[in-house]
């Protein structure tokens, strides 16, 4: 079973098409499964769109720490998972 800390991880990678195959297999796996990387997911995508209606993935000032505080958030509420 994949950890959650390593969906997190590996989730911006996942969202640019940058993972392996077999990474993103277990992604959405994971993701089907649990409620919690689900919503960091679902979070994060959003926090995507809104940056550009084109596929632009450069982040704008600030918004990779708000992420990484909102990771960090969600990962020490997970710590018992
Ligand atoms: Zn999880």
């Amino acid at each position: 079973m994949v950890r959650c800390k390593t969906i997190i991880a590996h989730l911006s990678e996942y969202m640019d098409g940058d993972t392996s195959v077999e990474m993103r297999q277990k992604i959405e796996r994971h993701l089907r499964g649990c409620q919690r990387c689900n919503a960091v997911y679902d979070s994060t995508r959003k926090m995507l769109v809104i940056t550009g209606d084109e596929l632009v993935f450069e982040v704008p000032d600030g918004f990779g720490d708000r992420l990484h505080s909102f990771v960090d958030s969600m990962l020490a509420s997970s710590e018992s998972h």
